[in-house]
């Protein structure tokens, strides 16, 4: 159903057929929750279909939104929905997960197989996102914080709960020397979560100075240029007790295994592309490293919102723009261009 009123959505069909349409804006059914955008951020999978209209294996096969790193304001309640009220501020999970799988069931609902999850086209029809005037969620999803909330780093609330769920797989940090490899978004917002976890020395690698910069803004203990040979880095950094692949690249991955500690721990977030063979993967069964795999998020989420709700995490060194919905190619384009932002959002402007 939907009401008289139109709206603005983001929207991608093809490589070329792409931008800003009108569409209906939508009713809420029962259970379901209306949301009035304030703020979406562009993440790298965003840009991967932006760019070429796939993610991956997940090809775009219909008019599809992206977008799901969003808050907004509950615009109208749905038959049923209880403890929301209508012009909260509220960080939006965009994950819906089944609840009926046998991950669910274990409370690993993050490995859900059967999950909705908001802006992803790996299903079909896909999964539409945020990059839209108004948008439905189900009650569950919505996370309601004080108005006063800062609105940009609240839509961060997704990307920093995959990177404290990935230092959750790291297991305890604290004390321990710590390297992120890749200084996007995730990689930042790990370093933020690893010194707050009480590692004793946080590093970043990453071959742009942008990144190195944000790095020494959100308090890494040292900041390099991950394209210096492997000598330098283990000169000027020692070995570390974990290290997180934050860049999706096989030479930080291999820069992952050279840089570990025996006995050290490898958590992967980024994807990697096929691998082109030069990763020393042997050196994974010598050095016993445990090599760990960390997708999206579970809890993390709420402990993510309390966080920037609470001022205890400062996540504005990351926010690089932000761009009317109406012009939100610029911002994808100067995203797929790269060097100059960590991350872009998208605003709503009435
Ligand atoms: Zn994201
Ligand atoms: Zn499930």
């Amino acid at each position: 159903m939907t009401d008289a009123r139109t709206m603005l959505s983001f929207s991608i069909e093809t490589e070329t057929k792409k931008g800003v349409i009108e569409q209906p804006v939508p009713v809420p059914g029962p259970g379901e929750v209306l949301i009035k955008m304030s703020v979406v951020g562009i993440c790298g999978s965003d840009i991967h279909y932006y760019r070429s209209a796939a993610c991956g294996a997940f090809q775009i096969r219909e008019a599809f939104t992206p977008g799901h790193e969003a808050c907004g304001v509950v615009e109208a309640l749905g038959d049923g929905v209880t403890g929301l009220e209508v012009g909260q501020l509220s960080a939006i999970n965009p994950s819906r997960t089944c609840g009926e799988c046998s991950h669910c069931l274990d409370g690993d609902n993050h490995l859900c197989t059967n999950n909705g999850f908001m802006g992803s086209a790996s299903r079909f029809p896909h999964s539409q996102g945020m990059m839209k005037e108004y948008f439905l969620v189900k009650q569950g999803q919505c996370y309601p914080v004080p108005d006063e909330t800062p609105v940009e780093q609240l839509a961060c609330a997704e990307p920093f709960s995959v990177a404290l769920h990935a230092l959750q797989r790291a297991g305890n940090l604290f004390g321990k020397r710590v390297l992120i490899v890749g200084g996007g978004t995730i990689g930042q917002l790990a370093a933020i979560g690893a010194k707050l976890a009480g590692a004793s020395f946080v590093a970043l690698s990453d071959p742009t100075e942008h990144a190195r910069t944000v790095a020494q803004q959100v308090g890494v203990d040292v900041s390099v240029d991950s394209l210096l040979p492997l000598d330098q880095k283990l000169d000027t950094l020692g070995l570390f007790d974990v290290c997180l692949e934050a860049a999706g690249a096989e030479p930080a991955l291999a820069d992952c295994i050279e840089l570990l500690k025996r006995k050290g721990v490898i958590v992967q977030i980024g994807t990697l592309p096929i691998m082109q063979g030069r990763a020393n993967f042997n050196a994974i069964m010598a050095k016993e490293l445990d090599y760990r795999g960390s997708f999206r998020f579970h809890q993390e989420f709420r402990h993510a919102v309390e966080l920037i709700v609470s001022g205890k995490v400062d996540l504005s060194p990351i926010l690089s723009g932000s761009y009317p919905l109406s012009q939100a190619s610029k911002a994808f384009d100067r995203a797929v261009e790269g060097g100059t932002a960590t991350k872009l959002t998208v605003l709503a402007e009435r």
